[in-house]
């Protein structure tokens, strides 16, 4: 054997020693890419968080601690935070910020904090290979969305109807605001978002004539200008069968309590719409029931289609406003609405 290929050997055998114990030493994926997105998946509002990095093969647990039951850790194993800010703010229903810190050398935390309980069917955990295309690296996936409602009969009268939901006030009009700093307009908007929720799932066109909390006309408007800007989003929507409209009710005396539906007077399927609501509200309310009323309030007057307006209770009365804000109590009202439009369909 000449010398010369015996030095190439050697040179050889040493290159393929650095190759393997490069190849053996975990590789360090760094973060490197954030993104986040909204899509509809069956009429569900659905986030989807992509978190990229320099490298495929990424190793991670996902868990929920049992006394943090609304954040999501993930755990990278053999990851730096790399240029990613170790504190984004999200601006999504589903879910409030990403924080995201090395824990310990190379193993590096995420935790998304949600508005919603991150049970199993809340979220899902994916990778996915880079995108050229869409200069996309190579990506951690979080899907969040809030869990298709069971644990209650299918409302299938609800299916291919559509309607137009109001949350009284909003923006520059806070409504009625309770002993403890509780405001209506929220309370309205919480509620009516959940409302929102079950007719979709159920198969419903829903139209709102606010998502968010602001004025529908604008600010400065008048209360006529305001409420008519509401009843205009059922009239340019032709096809929509009826207007309901939420709201709490107020009182000087903080003894005033209950719940109360009402409709325009002389309009027959709107009283059939409010006594729907009512035997609804007070079954899973359980709220003192004031009954079901006429009144000639703008948004029932001037609507096009059966129209009724809902007060869930006084915000003004210590205990009721404590039930008003309570996400639980605001879900079972959400559910007592969607039951009774189900009823209104089924006729
Ligand atoms: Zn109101």
């Amino acid at each position: 054997m000449s010398s010369k290929f015996f030095r190439l050997l050697i040179l050889a055998a040493g290159l393929l020693c650095l190759l393997t114990a490069e190849g053996f030493a975990a590789p360090i994926h760094k973060l490197n890419y954030f993104q986040t997105s909204t899509f509809d998946r069956d009429g569900q509002d659905v986030l989807r968080i992509e978190i990229g990095m320099n490298k495929e093969d990424l190793d991670y647990k996902v868990t929920v601690k049992p006394y943090l039951t609304r954040c999501l850790i993930l755990d990278l194993k053999s990851t730096r935070p790399g240029k990613l800010k170790d504190d984004i703010p999200l601006k999504s229903d589903l879910a409030k910020r990403v924080r995201i810190q090395e824990l310990e050398v190379n193993h590096t935390q995420v935790s998304i904090y949600l508005n919603i309980e991150a049970t199993e069917d809340a979220y899902k955990v994916y990778t996915l290979p880079a995108d050229r295309k869409e200069k996309k690296p190579y990506r951690l996936v979080v899907e969040i969305a809030k869990p298709v409602v069971s644990g209650m009969e299918k409302l299938e009268a609800l299916k291919g109807h559509a309607v137009v939901l109001d949350a009284g006030h909003g923006g520059s009009d806070s409504g009625a605001i309770g002993p403890h700093g509780v405001k209506e307009k929220d309370v309205t908007l919480a509620v009516t978002k959940k409302v929102q929720d079950i007719l979709k799932n159920s198969g419903s066109r829903v139209i709102m004539t606010r998502e968010t909390d602001r004025d529908v006309y604008g600010i400065n408007a008048t209360d006529r200008q305001e409420l008519q800007a509401r009843v205009n989003v059922g009239l340019y929507a032709p096809e929509t069968e009826l207007f309901l409209s939420i709201h709490c009710n107020a009182f000087s005396n903080p003894a005033a309590h209950g719940m109360e539906t009402y409709h325009y007077d002389g309009s027959y399927r709107g009283q059939r719409l409010a006594t729907l609501l009512n035997e609804e509200l007070e079954e899973a309310g359980g709220l003192f029931n004031r009954g079901v009323k006429t009144a000639n309030f703008y948004v029932i007057k001037h609507s096009a289609v059966p129209a009724s307006l809902i007060e869930l209770g006084f915000i003004t009365n210590y205990k009721e406003e404590a039930l008003l804000d309570d996400d639980e109590y605001q879900t079972k009202l959400a559910f007592a609405i969607a039951k009774a439009l189900n009823r209104y369909f089924q006729e």
